[in-house]
């Protein structure tokens, strides 16, 4: 089972997938609200897909939807930071400013490299 590592099976709905967890055994309003019912729809829905696992039963780890939210922030941030190093090594005329254009744009290349490759192949 190494490959469902990634994956715990949702607590929402118990695994199966559908919500049960509003007023007998009706899907709870968050989850009618994620599959886009109308709000005077939401109460007493019986068998909605669950909006945790969208009907999967199993969820991503937190940690994982959490990394991958964060690697674009983190990437956006380290490219921000290498922009204001070099801008302000420059401004100061430092010593070592060559060194840091070049380390930091190899950083900026490899981290704009990976976004563009990556959203090439989901297109
Ligand atoms: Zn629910
Ligand atoms: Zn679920």
């Amino acid at each position: 089972m190494s490959s469902s590592l990634t994956f715990y099976e949702c607590k929402h709905c118990s695994a199966t997938g559908t919500c049960t967890n509003g007023e007998n055994q009706a899907a709870c309003r968050a989850c009618a609200r994620l599959n886009e019912l109308p709000f005077w729809r939401r109460s007493g829905q019986v068998g909605l897909v669950c909006g945790c696992c969208r009907g999967l039963g199993k969820a991503e780890l937190f940690t994982d939807r959490l990394n991958k939210r964060m690697a674009p922030v983190l990437a956006v941030l380290l490219v921000f930071c290498v922009l204001t190093l070099i801008m302000v090594t420059s401004i100061f005329n430092h010593q070592h400013f060559s060194e840091i254009l070049a380390f930091g744009s190899a950083i900026i290349g490899t981290v704009t490299g990976f976004y563009f490759s990556t959203n090439k192949n989901d297109l």
